[in-house]
């Protein structure tokens, strides 16, 4: 069988019961669109980062792109991020009409180099947006202090982030508002799309439960524009509350990966992700550097083994970004990275045995590429 860096069937099989049972809950439950289970999908999901609200919306894109919003970001305003992210971080920055503003990676472990955020900032500077990429989290504590100093909001984009923790906190709860996308190769994953936000300002809340459902504070009265209709499905939001209380233990089903990873791989060429001292690391991908990335990964597809790379273009780079203005060797790390990366298969889910034969086939790959 083709080896995939991520694939849900096992963990559908062992699931299955349960899930199928959330379907046949709402479906029952005569109110298909905004009902219980969102709120109370909302308010777990808010209650496990212990921060007060949670709004549910369609998928991560839309959480990025209303919280945006619903913090006051809009034509004309600038955000800084990263450009080594997924690009749907930069597509729901434009997608308020705000101009995305880049700042490299660190090469140690992958993320904003906040560093260099104080000299990106701007009059028009509205919100800084630190990607807590692959699973764990940005530095936040000097992100908050030039946000202090500058009247800036701070958005986490925590897509990739699910139960990741920096120095004690949860991923999501430190800033001013928090995305997640249950996409679902996620870490907490749904059947299909979805997205939430989370917040502890009551006002940024209510704007963003406005945006969701057309810009209207009441049923067919509009307050706010422009709208979106973004709601989280009914059905979603069920499904990922009974997942949401096994979130901890996709999480300790990652780590357990990681370790055999670092076990089997720790005295090859390959550089292993390194977890940056205060986090407590998710992995929702398994990222893995090497010098001569593309031969390795050619040479293990002999193996029936298909690797991913997460991302083989920086964000800058790409053609849809050339109105950006980022030339080439502008964010030198990001651009290196995006060479050497690759990332092997990850899922709480995945048996030892598939993953010792991907430890020997890139055992044996690496003596002779
Ligand atoms: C997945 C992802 C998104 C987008 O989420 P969707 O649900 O696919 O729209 C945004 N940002 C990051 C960092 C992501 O990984």
């Amino acid at each position: 069988m083709t080896t995939l860096v991520w694939d849900y069937l096992a963990e559908y099989e062992e699931e299955r019961d349960d899930i199928l049972d959330a379907v046949d809950h709402v479906f029952r439950s005569g109110r298909l669109v905004l009902g219980n289970s969102v709120r109370s999908f909302e308010e777990e999901f808010a209650a496990y980062h212990g921060v007060a609200h949670g709004v549910g919306v369609d998928n991560g894109t839309n959480a990025v792109k209303l919280g945006l919003q619903a913090l006051g970001v809009g034509p004309g305003d600038e955000v800084i991020t990263v450009s080594n992210t997924a690009a749907p971080t930069v597509v729901a920055i434009e997608g308020t009409g705000a101009k995305p503003v880049f700042v490299d990676v660190r090469a140690e472990d992958y993320l904003m180099d906040t560093a260099q955020v104080e000299a990106a900032v701007t009059d028009r500077t509205r919100c800084l947006l630190p990607v807590h990429l692959y699973g764990q989290c940005v530095d936040m504590e000097p992100l908050r202090e030039i946000a202090g100093r500058h009247g800036l909001a701070v958005l986490e984009d925590c897509a990739q982030a699910h139960g990741a923790t920096h120095h004690g906190r949860s991923a999501g709860s430190m800033s001013d508002a928090a995305a997640f996308s249950f996409y679902p190769t996620k870490v907490l994953g749904a059947y299909g799309d979805g997205g939430a936000v989370i917040t502890s300002g009551a006002e940024t809340a209510d704007a963003l439960r406005q945006l969701r459902y057309y810009g209207m504070a009441e049923r067919y009265y509009v307050v706010r524009s422009p709208g979106h209709n973004s709601r989280l499905d009914e059905v979603q939001a069920e499904i990922l509350r009974r997942k949401l209380r096994r979130l901890d233990q996709y999480v300790q089903g990652r780590r357990a990966v990681a370790e055999r990873y670092a076990e089997g791989l720790g005295d090859t060429e390959l550089v292993l992700p390194r977890t940056t001292p205060g986090n407590e690391h998710v992995y929702y991908v398994y990222v893995v550097r090497h010098p001569r990335r593309d031969a390795v990964i050619e040479a293990l597809k002999s193996y029936d083994i298909m690797l991913n790379i997460s991302y083989p273009w920086p964000v800058h780079t790409m053609s849809g970004y050339a109105h950006l203005g980022y030339a080439e060797g502008s964010l030198p790390v990001t651009e290196s990275l995006a060479g050497e990366i690759f990332s092997l298969p990850m899922y709480p889910s995945l048996s030892p045995d598939v993953q010792d034969k991907v430890i020997d086939a890139l055992r044996e790959v690496l003596r002779t590429v």
